[in-house]
């Protein structure tokens, strides 16, 4: 494992450093004002004491001469201080004449007959006079093993207020950098660089606080102005409601931090109070990592779309109301062609839009040697019709006779209006004993039902004459076989009216047949 990687969190360095400068200062406080007692001066009394007492004692008892109780005092004065090794009593710098410990080994004063603080004497005046010395050996004040130091007081204390310092610093640190954390801080200059612009951009740290939000993003919402740092994201409603996450599908956020990818595919609406049109954004997340790869938080940035959105929809509408007009020109174009090729008054095919249409195809069918029949047919005395009852019933005849004649029409043959009263019927495909049958079903129907639709004029009786042509005779084009035809009606008029006749050529020859 690389060292790097096993570095201390920087709060915690913050925090040891912060401990050591705690201690240093308590050791220069006490270097000045001796905050902790100093143990030498302390034991170097007591010591005193114990020595001068022990003085006395023994005097007392060298005076009185019982050597029994002086070593039995000796014993008892060891037993009772912890600190005192070995005591002895000796006599004028000579021999010793009581001990209690291991005095002979203990014994190391200096040279020059003075005191130290683990080796002490004391005078024994007897009479007035200096009998001898008491000599004590003491523990030496500091610590001597590495476990008396581990135990000693004031290392303890110091490693106490050590931990204690670092675990209250540490966690006291914690809480204040996450507000103030170096890494999150984000300097000023970057702040108004993001707030220059047109996008909102919002930093997130890893858990989800807002580290950074700028002016554009700030704006989108009121509830958004103010400072946001530190502030969960998911307490900023007016945002989160409109991505409807779930556990199954968390926040864009998460997920970029989550996955470490970038998402851009998410549409955001931001409603705000009062306002009808809500703020339509395109969200982009982008994971944050730092030099070593480490997830540090994500940068979520909103394009605001509202003005495409509303140019869309104008353009939606635009493209609604060309439909809308196209329809219209539709209608108003078949109403023009209808006006152009059909008679106003019957609904039939003009003559230029018959003409139009027959003379192509009549070529067609000729070369394809195809049958093609035209059926003529005109009102019988018509003319009296206008003269009895005038030109209106005369009109109503009219119709009466064009709906009769549409009724029984294939979809191919054209039905058109020649002149006043007459009319002419194109049967691509039917043979003249076809058409003969077609014309004598009209003539039929004219003659049973035309009268019944004039309703001004109850029980008037109307009839047609028909001439029947086909392509067979050797017409060359349509205006040569609506000829024939008519030549076949004229014989039908000639011979009673009311009937139909067919074209075979010689118009004494026309095969004529009288239905009424
Ligand atoms: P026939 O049996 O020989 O055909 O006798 P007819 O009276 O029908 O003879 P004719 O063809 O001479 O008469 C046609 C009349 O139709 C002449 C004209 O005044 C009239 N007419 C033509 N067009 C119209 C029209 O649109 N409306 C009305 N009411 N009359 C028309
Ligand atoms: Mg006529
Ligand atoms: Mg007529």
């Amino acid at each position: 494992m690389s060292l790097h990687k096993i570095s201390l969190d920087p709060v915690a360095r913050i925090a040891l450093g912060l401990v050591a400068l705690l201690v240093s200062l308590l050791m220069v406080v006490d270097l000045i004002f001796g905050l902790i007692p100093d143990r030498s001066d302390i034991a170097r009394e007591v010591r005193q004491q114990i020595s001068e007492s022990l003085a006395v004692q023994a005097a007392t008892l060298l005076q009185s001469g019982d050597m029994a109780t002086l070593q039995s005092t000796l014993h008892a004065v060891l037993e009772r201080n912890t600190d005192l090794r070995s005591v002895a009593v000796r006599q004028d710098g000579a021999s010793v004449i009581a001990q209690a410990g291991e005095h002979g080994r203990l014994w190391q004063p200096p040279e020059d007959g003075s005191s130290t603080l683990t080796q002490v004497r004391v005078p024994v005046l007897a009479e007035g006079k200096n009998w001898g010395e008491v000599e004590l050996t003491f523990r030496p004040v500091l610590p001597e093993s590495l476990i008396e130091w581990l135990t000693y007081p004031t290392l303890m204390a110091l490693v106490a207020i050590s931990a204690g310092g670092f675990v209250a610093f540490y966690l006291y640190l914690r809480r204040v950098l996450e507000y103030l954390d170096p890494a999150k801080a984000i300097p000023d200059r970057v702040r108004t660089a993001f707030d220059t612009l047109a996008e909102g951009v919002m930093v997130l740290d890893k858990q989800g606080r807002v580290v950074l939000a700028n002016k554009a993003f700030r704006n989108f919402h009121p509830a958004a102005q103010g400072d946001l740092t530190g502030r969960p994201v998911t307490e900023l409603s007016w945002l989160t409601e409109g991505f409807h996450a779930s556990p199954e599908h968390p926040y864009p956020w998460m997920r970029a931090m989550e996955t470490r990818s970038n998402i851009g595919d998410e549409t955001l609406e931001i409603i705000r109070p009062g306002e009808e049109e809500p703020i339509r954004t395109i969200v982009g997340c982008s994971p944050v990592l730092d030099g070593h790869g480490r997830l540090r938080g994500c940068l979520v940035n909103f394009s605001d779309v509202t003005v495409l959105h509303r140019i869309n929809d104008q353009l939606l509408g635009t493209l609604v109301d060309l439909e809308a007009s196209k329809e219209e020109i539709r209608r108003q174009n078949e109403e023009l062609h209808r006006l152009a090729t059909r008679d106003p008054m019957t609904g039939c095919l003009n003559r230029r839009a018959f003409f139009g249409t027959a003379d192509p195809l009549y070529e067609k069918l000729k070369e394809e040697g195809a049958e093609v029949c035209c059926i003529m047919s005109d009102i019988d005395h018509f003319k009296l019709f206008n003269d009895r009852y005038g030109h209106a019933v005369g009109d109503q005849v009219i119709k009466s006779v064009a709906k009769c004649l549409g009724t029984d029409l294939r979809e191919v043959d054209m039905l058109c209006r020649y002149g006043g009263e007459e009319f002419c019927i194109m049967l691509p495909g039917s043979t003249a004993e076809q058409a003969y049958d077609v014309a004598e079903r009209l003539r039929f129907a004219i003659e049973t039902n035309a009268g019944a639709a004039v309703r001004d004029i109850p029980g008037i009786r109307i009839t047609s004459s028909f001439g029947v042509a086909s392509i067979r005779l050797g017409a060359k084009d349509p205006a040569e076989l609506i000829d024939q035809a008519d030549k076949a009606l004229y014989l039908s008029k000639q011979t009673g009216r009311n009937r139909v006749t067919i074209w075979t050529g010689e118009p004494e020859a026309a095969k004529d047949e009288v239905k009424a």
